[in-house]
């Protein structure tokens, strides 16, 4: 990490870092330090080494623009809700959009200069045409002229020298969990970097280092060869594509994806974190019935079987001296076990929903 990888933020910036998740993160060195917008569950702290002694602070070259729009997002807040048995009051859309949190996920880009000598078989396409006969419902035989594709392989070597721009790779451990939850990220609207990005959003620094990251980086680079081979020799497929490159000059940047986390609390008043896709809005977190709806909801029917219970039992001993209420009474009674009975469901539910394994997304 350099001074001019730094001085590539176009801002002054610091470190901060989560203590009960883990996540780093970089933001203006004049900003206050907020709860940590991954869990909620602390505020950041200072990363005690200068920013500059970080090994995973490089400079940031593409970004992608929050797309999502705030309707939108409402629906993916209900559609997430949906489904939940007496889902927690806090968990609505106004609450979850008030607490938005723009942040931005790290991706690695790596150029790199390869020079090499390869082989392969590259396919030239060409029609076939044929006669196919065919027995026509006017009783007569109709014939017919088919044209197929087929593919002409021939071997080729050559020499390549070549740059290759911006190469992607997970920048973070966690990413394919993360992109399967989510959904990846279209990059065809990636615009340069720009010093107010750091304004707007929190970055997540990388957590994988570059030379890990470069085995993620490896395959797309020999596909990129593959396919460069193919057009150079203006073929329509390419197999069997064989090099041993001399890679120089790798040169690690950041693709800035976005990302808004928010959160809802649950019962017991703790932040469940929610993280929402910036590009489509598509909601990945946990999903919590509310124990304590449900329970209201309980002791409303369970008070009813209650009097109903109560009131059975004095037709019951009036009875004795007015018959006809014998049979009030008995149906009261079965009508209060039922109800009785009822009133135990939305317990059951939510503690049958809350059992679930802990993932989520909409
Ligand atoms: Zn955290």
């Amino acid at each position: 990490m350099s001074e001019t990888e730094l001085t590539a933020w176009g801002r002054d910036v610091r470190a901060a870092l989560c203590p009960v998740c883990d996540w780093t993160y970089l933001l203006p060195a004049a900003a206050r330090l907020p709860r940590c917008p991954h869990c909620f569950g602390a505020e950041l702290e200072p990363v005690a080494e200068e920013v500059m002694q970080l090994p995973y602070v490089s400079p940031p070259e593409l970004v992608l623009p929050f797309e999502v729009r705030p309707e939108e997002l409402s629906q993916q807040v209900l559609r997430f809700a949906e489904g939940i048995p007496y889902p927690p009051e806090d968990l609505n859309p106004q609450a979850l959009q008030s607490r938005l949190q723009p942040v931005y996920l790290p991706a690695w880009l790596v150029d790199v200069d390869a020079v090499a000598h390869w082989q392969a078989e590259v396919g030239f396409d060409y029609e076939v045409l044929s006669h196919q006969e065919q027995y026509s419902d006017a009783g007569s035989w109709r014939s017919r002229e088919v044209k197929e594709t087929r593919i002409r392989w021939e071997p080729r070597v050559g020499r390549l020298q070549r740059h290759y721009d911006n190469l992607p790779a997970p920048a973070l451990e966690r990413a394919a969990e993360l992109m399967r939850d989510l959904g990846s990220y279209r990059v065809e609207t990636a615009r340069p970097y720009a010093s107010n990005v750091v304004e707007h959003g929190l970055v997540r620094l990388p957590d994988r280092l570059a030379d890990d990251a470069w085995r993620d980086a490896e395959p797309l680079l020999h596909a990129a060869a593959a396919d460069e081979c193919r057009q150079a020799a203006r073929a329509e497929h390419v197999r069997d594509f064989r090099w041993a490159p001399q890679l120089q000059g790798r040169h690690w940047t950041l693709l800035l994806q976005p990302l808004y986390t928010t959160f809802y609390h649950d019962d017991a008043g703790q932040p469940q974190p929610v993280l929402i896709h910036g590009q489509t809005g598509k909601l990945s977190g946990v999903r919590r019935a509310s124990l304590k709806r449900a329970q209201r909801i309980a002791l409303i029917l369970g008070g009813i079987a209650a009097a109903i219970l109560l009131l059975s039992l004095i037709a019951l001993v009036a009875s004795v001296v007015l018959p006809p209420l014998a049979l009030v009474g008995a149906i009261g009674i079965v009508l209060g076990i039922i109800l009785g009975g009822a009133a135990l469901i939305p317990l059951v539910r939510v503690w049958a929903f809350n059992r679930k394994p802990v993932s989520g997304g909409s």
